[in-house]
């Protein structure tokens, strides 16, 4: 069993006998959803994705259009 420790709260996580680049992890002590990155050292990050994302889409797209109405 490999086990690795949160990038938040530094709690124990135990990633299982295979571990695949991309999988995702829930950390069991605050809820947090990590990726593996990198296997060999064993490296998480935290993973991006989701509605805050698509906002900041929205908001440079909504800038460029009215920067150049004003022009
Ligand atoms: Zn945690």
């Amino acid at each position: 069993m490999t086990v690795t420790y949160c990038l938040d709260c530094d709690h124990e996580i135990e990633l299982g006998f295979t571990l695949t680049m991309g999988q995702r992890v829930k950390c069991p002590n605050c809820g947090v959803v990590l990726e593996i990155i990198s296997t060999d050292p064993i490296e998480l990050d935290w993973v991006y994705d989701g509605p805050a994302m698509n906002v900041d889409w929205g908001k440079s797209w909504w800038r460029i259009t009215t920067s150049s109405t004003d022009r």
